[in-house]
This record gives structure tokens, sequence and C-alpha cells, in this order.
């Protein structure tokens, strides 16, 4: 299978470089195609604006997401646009691998995702209409692949559980998860984190690569996380809140989550 590794860390020999060494050769050794995008080695331009395009819709007023499209349709998107996508069109499963930086991912890697999801190719797919609001949320161009986070954290588990000070893990990665990572099609594994990063010596990096490589080698085979699909009848179009018959009376964002089996055994009672 083809598989496109992001990482996003301005130092190679640091905790995240390490992972990202063992990720690709366990990867490759189990006969996978590898490709890093190594952000910071790639010197990669975070910041979206007019350059990039190469041919302006409108050279009075930048509208991003109009020329975004119009660049898209039109081959007008500067190269390392086009690479990305084409990497990204390539891969079977993508890792997005980063440092946790204030409760979310650093912005160099918030700025590939930016310039990269383009209009029609990462948002504004699909047509909308009473029973189907656009392809996202479980369809769209990455329907069919897979996607996983790696991510170091400084804080400890219990500071991310469910009653942690930081909130619960799954709520704090929810943005990229379901909002960056299921919007385009993805099938989402769940992460793998490394809390207390700090605190590694050779001891704990042995046991963390070991469990790492657990991870990578059911990358194909484990579930991924059941983030309910947006036009398969669990949501009222056009309001896109979850049905009133589902989980009545709670909210939050683990309402977006199914539990096939309690919700069905619900229903039979
Ligand atoms: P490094 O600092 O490179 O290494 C961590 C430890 O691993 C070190 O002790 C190092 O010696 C050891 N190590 C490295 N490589 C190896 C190896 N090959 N073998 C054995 N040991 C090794 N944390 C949070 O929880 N929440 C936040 O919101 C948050 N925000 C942050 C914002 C900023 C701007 C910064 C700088 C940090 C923040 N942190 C936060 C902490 C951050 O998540 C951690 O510093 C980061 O995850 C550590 O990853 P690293 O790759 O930089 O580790």
């Amino acid at each position: 299978m083809n598989i496109l590794l992001v990482h996003a860390h301005p130092e190679s020999r640091s905790l995240n470089g390490a992972l990202k060494d063992f990720a690709v050769q366990r990867l490759q050794s189990a006969g996978h195609s590898v490709k890093v995008s190594d952000l910071y080695e790639m010197n990669w331009k975070a910041a979206v604006d007019a350059a990039d395009t190469t041919q302006r819709l409108s050279t009075t007023r930048f509208d991003v997401a109009f020329e975004s499209k119009h660049a898209f349709e039109n081959g007008f998107q500067s190269e390392d646009i086009g690479r990305e996508q084409e990497k990204l069109l390539w891969a079977d499963a993508v890792i997005l691998q980063f440092p946790l930086w204030w409760y979310s991912m650093p912005a160099i890697l918030k700025g590939w995702i930016e310039r990269v999801y383009a209009f029609g190719f990462a948002y504004g797919v699909g047509e909308h209409s009473d029973t189907h609001w656009g392809d996202r949320f479980g369809e769209g161009t990455l329907a069919g692949k897979r996607a996983m986070l790696m991510v170091t954290a400084g804080g400890w588990e219990s500071h991310y559980g469910p009653r942690g000070i930081n909130g619960p893990i799954d709520d704090i990665l929810y943005p990229i998860q379901h909002g960056i990572l299921f919007y385009p099609g993805f099938d989402v594994m769940p992460p793998f984190v490394v809390y207390r990063a700090g605190s590694t010596d050779e001891s704990r990096f042995a046991r963390i690569r070991d469990e790492l490589g657990q991870r990578l080698d059911t990358l194909f085979s484990a579930d991924p996380i059941a983030f309910r699909p947006q036009n398969k009848g669990d949501y009222d179009i056009p309001a896109l809140t979850l049905r009133s018959d589902i989980l009545p009376g709670q909210t939050g964002l683990s309402v977006h989550v199914s539990d096939r089996k309690s919700e069905s055994r619900h229903l039979t009672e």
C-alpha cells in the first residue's frame, strides 16, 4: 500500500524525528511504499495568499475560496500545492505527525492543510439537496483512504482523561480528526498519542516504538473511529443536526461517533 507521512517538527534529532524514522522503516519493511512530506525541511510556505495562484480570477479583491476554486479547476495552483495533492491522491493512508502545540497542530501543518485542501479538492465537492449536503463527512475526494494522527504531548495522560483539566484528548483532536480528516472522506484511525513526551528515555522510547509498531502493523486492518456519515440518514438536512431520536437528550462531540450496538439495542427495547 502507499502511505504518505506528513511530518511537522523543526528538529530531526527530536523525539518526533526519531518516531518518524522508525515509522518509515517499519512501514517499508512491511512492504509499503512511503513518501514523507517533511514540512520544515521543505521550507513549506504556511500562509495562504495571492501567490498561491499563478493566474488570479480577480485582481481587485483576493477571495481565498473562489481563487482556490479557480486555480484548482484551471491548473493555476502554485506547484507546491499541486505536488502535495498528488501525494494525497497517491496514498492509501495518510499519517499526520506532530507535537501538540497549544492544543493543536503546529502552524506549518495547519498551513499545509489550508493550502493543499483546495476548493473543489477537499471542500466544495458534490451537490447540495434535501437529502445530500455536499460530499463531505464520510464522502469526498479522499474517501476510501485511511488517516491517522501520530502526536506527542507534554501533558500526562490523566491531564487529557475524561475529567482532565486539558479536556479529553478525543475532544482536543476532534477538529483535526473530524473536521480535517473525516470531512474530505478519510476513514480516521484512533490516534497514536505519546503523553509526557519530555520524560522519554531509552527504555520508554523502546516501549513507545513497540506500541507504535503495532499500530502501524494494523493500519489497514483495525477499525476506524465510527464517525457518523453526514448523508446516510443520521442527520436532518439541511439543519445538519443529529436526528432527535438518536441518543435523545445527549449533546457534545461524542454524539457524532456512533455506537451501533447500543443504539440498535436502544431502538429494539
Ligand atoms: P523532544 O523535546 O525532542 O524530546 C522529548 C524527550 O524525548 C527528551 O527527553 C529527549 O531526550 C527524548 N528523546 C528524543 N529522541 C529520543 C530517542 N531517539 N530515544 C530516546 N529518547 C529520545 N504539550 C501539551 O501537552 N499541550 C500543549 O498544548 C502544548 N503546547 C506546546 C506549545 C509549544 C510552543 C511547545 C514548544 C510545546 C508545547 N507542548 C504542549 C509540549 C510539546 O507537546 C512537547 O514538547 C512535544 O510533544 C515533545 O516532542 P519533541 O519531538 O519536541 O520532543
